[in-house]
């Protein structure tokens, strides 16, 4: 980034007091997770199966043994947040009100200290039993190998607690995203080609603010009337490394007196 582009963020950033960060799978994807998107597309199969057809409710319920293979295999090893994920912590260091929308499963988010987050697909972190409810941690899934359910019996078995192919949104996910996105002033797109609708109709219909800012290495779409005001179109953990440098410098009183 120029420092030209750098004092322009500064200068949008101390307009805003109400700020959205909304994250897709490229904040993630440095942290070495699985990108989800171009996990969906891959050809290659697992156990017979394609994963765009395993991620899916239809499946889930008709070969769960396989569903939780498939969620050990991708998503089981530990992950830590990135600069990308400080940059949103960072944010919420300069005093505003900052809500982070995310379409992540990995909670590297809360991870990184972040207060106000909304999984809009749910989490990986949270599991529950499909007959008595009974929740437990991925943590505690993996340590202990559990698929059935351990109480007497049920019959039920362990799923995270994520949105599949096929299931709907969480109506208090989608409450909080609609109030966030109603009361910023600022959004701050961050990874993600918006491709999925609900992200995309949230900026078109809910956004009601001044500032809109893309960071993301490819040109992203945005709805008509609402193009960003800054496009930082560069890898993503370049600029959050040089934007969080330059915030913290500016806002460094701030910072000491928290
Ligand atoms: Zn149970």
């Amino acid at each position: 980034m120029q420092q030209e582009q750098i004092s322009k963020f500064l200068k949008l950033l101390r307009m805003a007091q109400d700020i959205v960060v909304l994250t897709g799978a490229g904040v993630s994807t440095p942290s070495g997770l699985s990108d989800f998107k171009s996990l969906y597309n891959s050809k290659s199969l697992f156990q017979g199966y394609k994963p765009i057809e395993i991620l899916s409710n239809y499946f889930l319920v008709r070969n769960p043994k396989i569903f939780y293979d498939f969620v050990m295999h991708y998503f089981s090893k530990p992950c830590e947040p990135n600069v990308c994920h400080q940059f949103v912590k960072i944010l919420e260091q300069t005093g505003k009100n900052v809500t982070v929308v995310t379409q992540n499963i990995d909670g590297l988010h809360q991870k990184a200290g972040s207060k106000k987050v909304v999984e809009l697909h749910g989490s990986l972190n949270e599991w529950y039993c499909t007959d008595c409810g009974q929740s437990r941690t991925f943590e505690e899934i993996k340590d202990l190998n559990l698929f059935d359910c351990e109480n007497f019996g049920c019959h039920g078995f362990f799923r995270p607690d994520v949105v599949l192919y096929g299931e709907e949104i969480k109506k208090n996910a989608l409450n909080d995203a609609l109030r966030s996105f109603s009361n910023a002033d600022t959004l701050i797109v961050m990874g993600t080609s918006l491709k999925t609708s609900l992200p995309f109709e949230l900026i078109k219909n809910v956004f009601r603010g001044y500032t809109i800012i893309s960071m993301d290495k490819d040109f992203v779409d945005f709805p008509q009337h609402q193009s960003p005001k800054m496009r930082i179109q560069e890898p993503l953990e370049k600029a959050c490394k040089q934007l969080n440098f330059a915030i913290k410098k500016e806002y460094a009183t701030h910072e000491k007196q928290t």
